[in-house]
């Protein structure tokens, strides 16, 4: 299969459809991105990336970032970790509140807001939020093979600026005792990760360990367990998409995980890692034009799931 051509053919497809959907406007670094921006990158065991469009330019990968937090709390917690965040779909937007209360402070799944905020909670030892980021940025730079990835402060100030929600969730949590930390320590990391800035092609390669069983083909490292591994991809298949979840695996049949900055990861198990980017969401907060580029891309590899 010639990765190259497909997807070159890819890009070419999605071409009139770019600057489709809305750009997320909640802040001003987000809002300020140019709708009609794509890019596209496949990351190969062979240390390939056969890209495309704006695939090396950084985007603010906002919620992708809690695939890596949840891989690295499974590594810490163990099964610990489901007694405080639960793994079902949520049905209902990426920021709700409703759910929390009738579930008692308990999150859906570690893919939507209060999930992810218990996560980064789990990741923060001695109140030391900087040192959980730290940690963080390390673990995507090595996964990644590039020291040149970063947070955007811009945007992780106006996350803390505008995060009445996140910090109102936060809340709710620790009147059910389900956060250890202080809230702002554990906002302030969360600020920071959906802060993270990464390009196509460096996503790609920092989540192409989840394509192989959690051992990344090109450096041989192990980094999560072959079942912990599974039970990520799970996870992504049935939660990685907000309410949106069920018609991402009905159109692209892939684990996936979106971001309200426009990105989309997705692991096609022993062939690669996907990235795509572009910043028109749907009603839901996926990529609109990256969904149509990786519902072309898997009819052109064959790629999904279910055959
Ligand atoms: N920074 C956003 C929030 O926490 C992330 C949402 C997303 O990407 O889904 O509300």
């Amino acid at each position: 299969m010639d990765l190259d051509q497909i997807v070159a053919e890819t890009a070419a497809d999605i071409e009139p459809h770019r600057g489709k959907g809305k750009v997320a406007d909640y802040i001003p670094a987000l809002a300020k991105v140019d709708p009609k921006k794509f890019g596209i990158a496949i990351a190969t065991p062979d240390g390939a990336c056969p890209k495309a469009g704006d695939a090396d330019e950084s985007f603010s990968i906002q919620s992708i970032s809690k695939v890596f937090t949840f891989s690295l709390a499974l590594q810490k917690a163990g099964d610990d970790l489901w007694k405080r965040v639960w793994r079902e779909p949520s049905g209902t937007p990426f920021n709700s509140i409703v759910q929390l209360e009738r579930e008692k402070g308990i999150p859906r799944n570690p893919l939507v807001n209060p999930g992810a905020i218990v996560v980064t909670d789990h990741l923060i030892d001695n109140g030391d939020a900087d040192a959980a980021i730290d940690n963080l940025l390390r673990v995507l730079r090595d996964h990644a093979e590039d020291d040149s990835i970063d947070i955007d402060y811009e945007v992780a100030m106006s996350e803390s600026e505008t995060g009445a929600r996140n910090r109102s969730l936060a809340h709710f949590m620790a009147s059910f005792g389900n956060l250890e930390n202080e809230v702002e320590v554990v906002l302030s990391a969360y600020f920071r990760q959906c802060a993270l800035a990464l390009s196509c092609a460096q996503l790609a390669r920092a989540g192409l360990f989840l394509a192989f069983d959690g051992k990344d083909p090109v450096t041989g490292e192990r980094i999560v367990s072959a079942q912990r591994c599974r039970r990520i991809l799970a996870v992504m298949m049935t939660c990685g998409h907000y309410d949106n979840s069920g018609d991402f695996a009905y159109r692209i049949g892939l684990p996936g995980k979106s971001g309200v900055g426009g990105g989309v990861l997705t692991i096609a198990p022993n062939e690669g890692a996907i990235a795509v980017w572009s910043p028109g969401l749907n009603d839901a907060g996926t990529s609109t034009v990256g969904a149509l580029a990786l519902e072309e891309l898997v009819e052109r590899t064959g790629w999904s799931i279910f055959g």
